[in-house]
């Protein structure tokens, strides 16, 4: 028999409805969308390599762009960037549709379409910079081009998170200082209590979009920034927004925005040299692509993916180990629990949330723990301090 987890008791706290079975429905096609997405990219991969269709597109390349090395790569990575958006166009557009099935989008269909353009716009030009860096340094480290990759793609991602908040959301999303001058000055002394340096706080205009809320502390050092969606600003009232921050804080206080940055130098460690050893293979064993050939890449592509997926519940798990850490931050930070809880419940409600995932689901897909073990577990604090 299943044990039952026992009804939460949160009298005074927020009520607790069961999930609502259309939030369970949303998610589960969610799930689908974005299983399939993947999959989809993968087969792309494979039958380019199975059927060797990547040589084709590589002669295609060469014959197009000439004999200069770096021209060619462009063209074949342009069509493999094509091809790839073009099959993930309809879980993209299943995605929108779904959002708006169930009443959380704000966006029209041209909005979506135009995001869509800078969204491919912005890989384009990163996918182009990281595969001519990545073949650049093949060519002139047969050997140990892998370890420089890393090193570099470490420092394009701290470089990344430091201007993302400046120059990437921006394109996307608009931002403006908070009016609320109380709030703000409110936030800003959390803020203070917690040692985080914060330039400015600002209100970030999600409803043109969607009807869910989020709040989050971004970028690093001179970009760091409180940003609050104007749904969670509707929603909620000072105290839970205050609740919302501390946590956010509690990531700053245990510097997990450090730490994740140490797991992901890591883990990418491991993913290089796996891509290494692919390569290697794919020039020695399978005698299909010399290592200079970039007709490799669908290889490359697919190892990366592969390993990520496989990495995934770990991370989760690490980053819902961050969230606890985080959480109880927030309930010490306010010496109560009452507003964490009543936000935890409207924005659940708002973003029609599955408080109570399967714990198979949780395991594999949630980077936070559901909202209900959030609730359970400040709940559970609550009682031990009163004790
Ligand atoms: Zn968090």
């Amino acid at each position: 028999m299943q044990p039952t987890t026992p009804r939460l008791d949160l009298s005074g706290t927020g009520a607790l409805p069961a999930d609502p079975a259309e939030a369970s429905r949303y998610h589960r096609i969610l799930r689908t969308i974005g299983v399939a997405d993947v999959l989809l990219g993968l087969a792309l991969m494979a039958v380019l390599l199975a059927a060797d269709w990547t040589s084709g597109i590589r002669n295609f390349a060469v014959g197009f762009a000439g004999d200069g090395h770096a021209a060619a790569l462009f063209v074949y990575t342009t069509i493999l960037l094509l091809l790839t958006k073009l099959l993930s166009l309809g879980p993209d557009y299943y995605s929108f549709l779904i959002e708006h099935r169930y009443r959380l989008s704000n966006q029209r269909l041209r909005g979506w379409a135009w995001d869509q353009c800078k969204e491919f716009g912005l890989t384009f030009v990163f996918g182009q910079a990281l595969v001519q860096m990545l073949y650049l340094l093949i060519r002139l480290q047969p050997q140990w081009w892998w370890v420089t990759c890393w090193i570099l793609f470490m420092l394009l991602s701290v470089l990344l998170a430091q201007l993302a908040p400046v120059l990437l959301f921006p394109l996307f999303f608009r931002f403006r200082s908070l009016d609320d001058k109380e709030l703000t000055a409110r936030l800003t002394r959390l803020s203070e209590q917690a040692g985080a340096k914060v330039r400015g706080v600002y209100e970030w205009n999600l409803s043109e979009k969607t009807k869910k809320a989020n709040a989050a502390l971004m970028g690093l050092g001179r970009t760091r920034r409180i940003v609050i969606s104007d749904t969670l600003l509707a929603a909620c009232n000072h105290d839970e927004i205050e609740a919302v921050l501390a946590h956010e804080l509690g990531h700053q206080v245990h510097r997990h925005m450090l730490k994740s940055i140490a797991m992901q130098g890591v883990i990418t460690f491991i993913g290089f040299w796996c891509l290494k050893l692919a390569v290697r293979w794919a020039a020695f064993d399978w005698k299909r692509y010399d290592q200079i050939d970039f007709a490799n890449l669908p290889l490359i592509i697919l190892v990366a993916t592969a390993i990520s997926l496989l990495l995934l519940p770990l991370m989760n798990a690490y980053s819902r180990f961050n969230e606890r850490q985080a959480d109880a931050y927030a309930w010490q930070t306010l010496g109560s629990v009452k507003a964490f809880c009543n936000a935890m419940e409207k924005l659940a409600a708002q973003n029609l949330s599955e408080r109570e995932p399967s714990r198979w689901v949780e395991i594999l897909f949630y980077s936070h723990p559901a909202p209900f073990r959030r609730m359970q577990a400040a709940v559970a604090w609550a009682t031990a301090r009163k004790a």
